[in-house]
């Protein structure tokens, strides 16, 4: 039993005022102890978890598809929604998985816990070939090998201040925003916005990269080439945020989950490629589109020796030394097998199948992207990136709505990512190029009724 758990009548007393209250405002009345007859000796929760706002986009889009399949049974459905992966891991990658797997199962080669931050045979390969070959001046000891860099993105915030300013990108990938949610810097959800964040608009007008910040920024969230948009940054405009982020002591958190997708040349692939960018910048990078490890979890964050952050003292802080011991706390590393195959991607062979993943996404992008400008819609995005944006001219989840009804095809709403993303919906190249064939020949049939 637990010591401060209510008697019996008092649980009876919750439950019976909880009753005829929405889930939330029941929520608020048993967090907040001031409601009638709410006992103040109960567990509490972190009550900026009531401050999220409702259903999760991929639920509800779940909850529809669903709906539409009970409603039309033997209805095909074409999934170009959610951005996960659909081909199998490269043969060289497997090869190096069941080979360290093996070495688990002799006494003589078993390996137990890891080094917390990952296998020197990771990290170096990961210096060289990702950053050092470009001419970016990252060592393999600013290199933190992690599960995912969703979970990266979401503990990031931890190192920091709860009062921060904190710039955020809108449309955007929602775990930067929720993530600061739950830690208590947002005021409530109102509007489509929470208070206290500064939402960075990106809009047809500005190419979808987010103009320079108004206001003071202390942190402030990159993802290019971006999701949802599908958009990617130049170099002069990333020089632009390394600039005003040195000048104002502003730190970048930078995403570049989908850097594999980068195909021209002129687009910088790190923001280590930008000079001055080691004191300003951290950046996430996955395993998960670039080698298929969406299930199978590998990821790592650069941190480089340069980046500060200060006490209220004002005595400096390095953000390597405190990542490293919140990853050396939380996290027991990540297991051998996945890390010697991801140590397999940087190999010849590795670096070919790997990119040969992303050719066969971004083939399926390009006909995604002409066939949908060809019936006139207005795109971005789908050629340095597996995610095309696209401008409905109507309401996000009413186009969603239509186009499952009269295609059977699902796409993400845009407004799920944000406000700005509302009037659009996000196209996914991660499918088999037949069903992206079929689901484009099924739209262009009832492209004038959309
Ligand atoms: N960052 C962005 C922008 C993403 O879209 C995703 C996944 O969809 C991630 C990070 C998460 O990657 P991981 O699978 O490594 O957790």
């Amino acid at each position: 039993m637990y010591p401060n758990a209510p008697p019996e009548a008092s649980r009876r007393d919750v439950t019976r005022a909880a009753r005829g209250r929405s889930p939330r405002s029941t929520l608020l009345a048993l967090t907040t102890g001031g409601a009638d007859d709410i006992h103040s000796d109960m567990i509490r929760i972190n009550e900026n978890y009531a401050k999220l706002s409702s259903s999760y986009l991929f639920s509800e889009v779940a909850k529809r598809v669903a709906a539409f399949q009970a409603s039309h049974p033997g209805a095909q459905v074409i999934r170009l929604g959610i951005g996960d992966v659909t081909l199998p891991l490269p043969p060289t990658v497997v090869s190096a998985f069941r080979d360290a797997v093996q070495e688990m199962a002799a006494e003589s080669t078993f390996r137990g816990y890891g080094p917390d931050l990952g296998y020197d045979f990771l990290r170096g390969p990961i210096a060289e070939t990702d950053y050092r070959a470009r001419g970016a001046d990252i060592s393999p000891e600013e290199i933190v090998v992690s599960d995912g860099s969703k979970c990266d993105t979401a503990n990031i915030q931890e190192l920091f201040a709860h009062d921060l300013h904190i710039a955020i990108p809108d449309p955007v990938y929602p775990v930067y925003v929720d993530t600061n949610v739950m830690a208590g810097r947002t005021g409530p959800y109102r509007d489509g916005r929470y208070g206290g964040l500064i939402y960075l608009d990106c809009t047809e007008d500005n190419g979808y990269v987010p103009d320079l910040p108004k206001s003071r920024v202390d942190l402030v969230y990159l993802c290019f080439p971006n999701n949802p948009t599908g958009a990617t940054i130049g170099r002069d405009q990333l020089a632009a945020w390394v600039d005003y982020a040195r000048r104002s002591k502003a730190l970048i958190l930078y995403d570049a989950a989908y850097v594999s997708f980068i195909r021209d040349p002129s687009l910088p692939q790190s923001i280590y490629e930008i000079p001055g960018a080691r004191e300003c910048a951290i950046e996430f990078r996955s395993f998960s589109k670039t080698a298929g490890f969406t299930g199978t979890r590998c990821a790592f964050t650069v941190v480089p020796r340069d980046c500060k952050a200060w006490d209220s003292s004002g005595a400096a802080h390095s953000l390597l030394d405190l990542w490293s011991r919140r990853q050396a706390t939380k996290l027991n590393g990540v297991s051998y097998p996945v890390q010697r195959a991801a140590a397999a991607v940087y190999t010849p062979q590795g670096q070919k199948e790997t990119k040969g993943l992303s050719d066969y996404y971004l083939a399926n992008a390009k006909i995604i992207r002409e066939k949908l400008a060809g019936l006139g819609f207005a795109v971005t995005g789908g050629d340095n990136s597996p995610y095309i944006w696209v401008k409905t001219g109507r309401d996000s989840w009413e186009f969603f709505d239509r186009l499952l009804e009269k295609a059977g095809v699902v796409v993400t709403p845009g407004s799920g990512f944000g406000m700005c993303g509302d009037g659009y919906v996000r196209v996914s190249a991660f499918n088999r190029k037949d069903n992206v064939e079929r689901a484009m020949e099924k739209i262009a049939a009832v492209a004038g009724s959309l």
